[in-house]
């Protein structure tokens, strides 16, 4: 790889929290430590069109997967379906092992995974609040890094209240 192509790489991501290391986009496009959860979305492995909304309750550990259109996922039974499998592997390489476990309140052994420290049993949780996160999410990243203010915060109360 020669110097150009990883100055243009680095500037076409925009990365809202720097991840520990590189993330595998396709697989997991979103993941967040929100909302008392470790939440994201999925690709699905069979259907390109199709992706799952998983998320892990911090404390509880209760596990929850879905698609977009809030259908349970089919392999969610009493253990966690590879869905959550992969959430859970991209959250420790966004934010490191130790950041994840302190936030779901979980202790990992060293050389421990954080999903066989997980006991949570599966609870429906709607998938449209995360999922409407991850499109809010997608449409920051088309915005190009700027320092302009952005017009469309505009649109947010705070901003108009001030004004
Ligand atoms: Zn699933």
């Amino acid at each position: 790889m020669d110097a150009d192509e990883t100055a243009w790489e680095r500037r076409s991501v925009v990365r809202v929290v720097p991840p520990v290391e590189p993330r595998k986009l396709a697989k997991v496009p979103f993941v967040e430590l929100a909302d008392g959860r470790l939440q994201g979305v999925v690709s699905s492995g069979s259907d390109i069109e199709r992706v799952y909304v998983s998320s892990i309750a911090a404390g509880t550990h209760a596990l929850s997967c879905s698609t977009n259109n809030n259908r349970p996922c089919g392999a969610l039974h009493g253990y966690a379906c590879k869905h959550l499998r992969l959430l859970a592997d991209e959250a420790v390489v966004q934010y490191g092992l130790d950041r994840v476990a302190r936030y779901l309140r979980v202790e990992v052994p060293d050389g421990g995974s954080l999903m066989s420290c997980l006991k949570g049993q599966p609870e429906r949780t709607p998938a449209a609040v995360v999922f409407s996160r991850f499109l809010r999410h997608l449409a920051y990243l088309e915005v190009p890094d700027s320092t302009e203010p952005l017009a469309e915060l505009h649109w947010f109360p705070a901003t108009r209240v001030v004004r």
